[in-house]
């Protein structure tokens, strides 16, 4: 089997295909805008695409990862407003903190982190391709995509354009902009308020819309099409969609990206996490009570596209399985040096190839974790119950192997970056 992944705009799984005559693979995911506290929602879209990024690697791939930063747009400028605090500054704190959490969640940094605010060139170049291709307008500073001149609008979601505005609306999208011709035309090119940065443009001094920097960010770094765009659910509309429609308009080869995924939302007393309902379970406050290992493995023991429900409890489970994986990676330890047949699968013994086995079909099948997980507890009771030294000391190096390298636990001891979130 080989792995297959969904693809929201082909509406399934599909088998993984990277593109021809490339010497990596590109995987593009929507960061954090740092104008507030993140919490444990993020940190699902973040240790599931890290898990992806982790499996794609363990294939062979060489994969470039990109995660952006949105460090200029309305919600970063109206909580700058509030605080009186310079927006960079304010940006700069939140992504410190949002980078610390990560790091004690075990996450490969992406290779690039590009921010908004510097690539203002590659947004003005798009909007002048956009404008070009008789796909946007400009008005009262401002320069909108015409979503009326684009027939494939709506290609990843397959909303009914009665159902796009709402939640657009919700989104972030001001449906009465001055100039807008449809409240669904979104604006690539915002003009700035007084008070507000601004860099010049052929259309006056401004800053870019949300969507269009994503779309600048990706191509800049991973080329003119690429294979895997990530981020939230709640990014598919309107924010992937637009992304989608932007740099297809502007010339990239169609389709933009092989496989958009997206990570479900979690919830907390019955309703998704979010600031204003007060329901937020913040990283920082579980790394005070729980090891990294066993935040990223209730994370993962849910599969990343499902709807999770936070319960203390089901992370207090996943704190004792985390400790019964690294006591099997310690008799491992104890009883032989690291096993060579853990990357020579050929010489593994039953039945450690077989759970080896069923951890890699169910990663194959668009990285149900959860299945993988229950492999790995399997080979954690061999490795601490088995008669046959030999067989447990495999099946250990086998967790370590597998649970290290793919689902990204350290199966150590406390280590140094959650230490000092813990200080
Ligand atoms: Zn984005």
């Amino acid at each position: 089997m080989s792995l297959r992944l969904h693809d929201a705009r082909r509406g399934g799984l599909v088998a993984f295909d990277p593109l021809p005559d490339r010497d990596h693979v590109g995987l593009y995911v929507c960061g954090v805008t740092p104008y507030d506290t993140g919490h444990l929602g993020h940190a699902f879209t973040y240790v599931s695409f890290d898990v992806l990024h982790r499996y794609l690697e363990y294939l062979g791939y060489d994969v470039t990862y990109v995660q952006n930063l949105t460090d200029v747009d309305d919600d970063m400028l109206r909580k700058a407003r509030e605080t009186g605090e310079d927006y960079l500054a304010l940006g700069n704190r939140w992504v410190a903190t949002f980078l610390t959490e990560m790091a004690a969640l075990n996450w490969l940094p992406p290779d690039h982190y590009p921010r908004a605010t510097q690539h203002i060139a590659q947004v003005l170049s798009l909007v002048e391709r956009l404008m070009e291709n008789g796909l946007a307008y400009a008005a009262e500073g401002n320069v909108f995509f015409d979503v009326s001149a684009d027939p494939s609008y709506g290609q990843l979601t397959k909303m009914s354009s009665d159902a796009m505005l709402p939640i657009a609306n919700e989104r972030g999208n001001i449906p009465d902009m001055p100039g807008k011709r449809d409240p669904l035309d979104f604006v690539l090119w915002q003009a700035s308020l007084p008070d507000e940065p601004a860099w010049e443009s052929a259309w006056g001094p401004g800053r870019p819309g949300w969507h269009i920097e994503c779309s600048a960010m990706a191509s800049a770094y991973l080329g003119e099409q690429f294979e895997i765009h990530g981020g939230g659910a709640d990014l598919a509309f309107p924010h992937h969609e637009s992304e989608l429609a932007q740099s297809e308009g502007a010339g990239a080869p169609r389709p933009w990206v092989s496989h958009w995924t997206h990570a479900g939302m979690l919830g907390f007393k019955g309703a998704k996490m979010s600031k204003s309902l007060g329901n937020l379970v913040l990283v920082r406050d579980l790394l005070r009570c729980y090891p990294g290992d066993a935040i990223r493995l209730y994370l993962i023991g849910h599969h990343y596209r499902s709807e999770v429900h936070y319960a203390e409890a089901d992370l207090a489970r996943a704190a004792d399985v985390a400790a019964t994986l690294r006591r099997a990676c310690l008799r491992a330890e104890q009883l032989s040096p690291a096993d060579p047949a853990c990357a020579d699968p050929s010489d593994l013994v039953q039945p450690v190839a077989g759970h080896r086995a069923r951890f890699l079909a169910a990663m194959d099948d668009d990285l149900q974790t959860p299945d993988a997980v229950e492999q790995l507890e399997a080979l954690a009771e061999i490795a601490l119950t088995a008669e046959d030294d030999a067989v447990a000391a495999q099946a250990g190096w086998m967790v370590r192997e597998l649970g290290g390298r793919i689902l990204g636990m350290r199966l150590a001891n406390v280590s140094a970056p959650e230490a000092a979130i813990n200080a």
